[in-house]
């Protein structure tokens, strides 16, 4: 008998955690963080005690009470008993907070599965920031081709494009057939073709089921979005069409946006400046040659802005260990405010304080790479406004989406014709139903017999 269990991912964009049982075999596919986790008790710096392990959690029934998941250490103040794990393995999409920051939390017994590239965003991640620990784990990475044997189980993972390097959906082969899950997935990226290869491995396995992601399953879509071809040609334009200095904001883990803004540095004889956070995060992704990142510390083009710390001199000791790797490049806020019309400059809206030192010429450029704030009262973007006019910088709105839109999953599910569908990272499982009428809408909790 094989079923499938969703504790989380269910009416919500994230969180994805989906139990398959086959038999006595359990595997979790993603074990992700809900982005609204537990909001109606928790704000701001009101939130879960680390000290108490899961019990905040559990308090607030915000994580599944199961038996034989959790490490024994998480379990101290709760009184869920710790037992020997019940569960075979945990396999992870992609290296996206909604899809695996909950790990943190598992027995690290449990062999957690992974991309060879999703391991190194891991690592990064982990060294780069003061609150994220995700724990002791057996981790085992593949690659696509690989087909991993969990008892009777067989998974492959099949790469497709996403908004970060080294996502994976996964062909399940269980003894009632294939269930297909998409994990989160576009075909307007700079690895469409990835996509593509999924679409066709899923279709050829005649699956049972399909688990499909739908975040943009909407009636109307609001939102401007381009394809990373055409944000790299508008910014080109911006860039090429101004001598001053030009920011981007995106997200940290996007390295296709990374890409595309190098390309653009490059294509106008500019440097582009990034932190010493992504700094760290590409010397690491070269070690996985196929992804085809530039190297900070040999690439001339990339140059890594130190803000002031501590002393404010700029010396050795006022910085994270990590961070002192890239000292030889460093540009600092005199640098950038000479060489204005030179550089291109990653900027996180967090770091908005620099602008004060590096004082932008009048007319400067900021390219917001990132989705449009959800509604008109985000306070976050009227500050990041504020900042842009007091500045007197001029904003542009590029970006790519990392997940196919309404059209696109149609034209997926048609595809793949799957016998039943579960959506999943969706606010919207009803519009699935206009698909096909093999969709089944899921709730929290509730197993589902195949
Ligand atoms: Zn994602």
């Amino acid at each position: 008998m094989v079923s499938l269990t969703f504790y989380g991912g269910v009416n919500e964009i994230g969180g994805n955690k989906v139990l398959l049982e086959d038999g006595d075999v359990r595997v979790f596919l993603d074990f992700g963080q809900s982005f609204t986790l537990g909001c109606e008790f928790f704000t701001s710096w009101l939130c879960p005690r680390t000290v108490n392990g899961l019990g905040d959690y559990f308090e607030f029934g915000l994580l599944p009470r199961l038996k034989g998941l959790y490490a024994k250490e998480q379990l101290k103040h709760t009184d869920v008993p710790y037992v020997k794990p019940k569960f075979e393995a945990v396999f992870l999409s992609h290296a996206h907070f909604d899809h695996a920051n909950h790990i943190e939390f598992l027995d690290p017994e449990i062999p957690v599965y992974l991309g060879a590239g999703t391991k190194l965003f891991l690592e990064a991640i982990e060294k780069t920031s003061s609150s994220c620990d995700y724990g002791e784990h057996r981790y085992e990475t593949f690659r696509t081709g690989d087909k991993i044997k969990v008892g009777d189980l067989v998974v492959e993972p099949v790469h497709v494009d996403h908004s970060i390097p080294a996502a994976y959906g996964f062909l399940i082969h269980t003894s009632e057939g294939t269930v297909v899950y998409t994990g989160d997935l576009r075909a307007h990226g700079s690895r469409k073709d990835m996509t593509g290869d999924f679409k066709d491995k899923a279709c050829e396995s005649e699956p049972v089921a399909m688990i499909c992601e739908g975040t943009r399953m909407v009636v109307k879509e609001k939102r401007k979005n381009y394809s990373e071809r055409q944000v790299e040609r508008l910014s080109g334009e911006v860039v090429s069409s101004t001598d001053k200095i030009v920011f981007v904001t995106r997200y940290s883990r996007d390295m296709d946006r990374f890409r595309s803004f190098y390309n653009v540095a490059k294509d106008n004889d500019r440097k582009i400046v990034v932190s010493p956070k992504t700094a760290h995060l590409l010397s690491r992704l070269v070690e996985d040659k196929r992804l085809d990142l530039p190297d900070p510390l040999k690439d001339e083009r990339i140059l890594v802005y130190y803000k002031r710390k501590k002393s404010g001199e700029f010396e050795e000791k006022d910085y994270y260990v990590w961070e002192r790797d890239f000292m030889e490049k460093m540009a600092m806020y005199e640098f950038v405010r000479k060489n204005q019309s030179k550089l291109v400059m990653d900027l996180d809206f967090y770091q908005f304080a620099e602008l004060i030192d590096i004082k932008p010429s009048p007319g400067s450029h900021f390219i917001h790479s990132m989705s449009e704030p959800f509604s008109e009262e985000d306070i976050e973007d009227q500050v990041m406004h504020n900042w842009l006019d007091h500045f007197k910088m001029r904003f542009h709105q590029l970006h790519a989406s990392g997940h196919l839109n309404r059209e696109e999953l149609t034209g997926l599910i048609n595809y793949i014709n799957p016998k039943r569908i579960f959506p999943v990272h969706t606010e919207n499982q009803q519009l699935f139903k206009k698909i096909s009428g093999n969709v089944q809408t899921i709730k929290y909790g509730k197993e589902y017999r195949l």
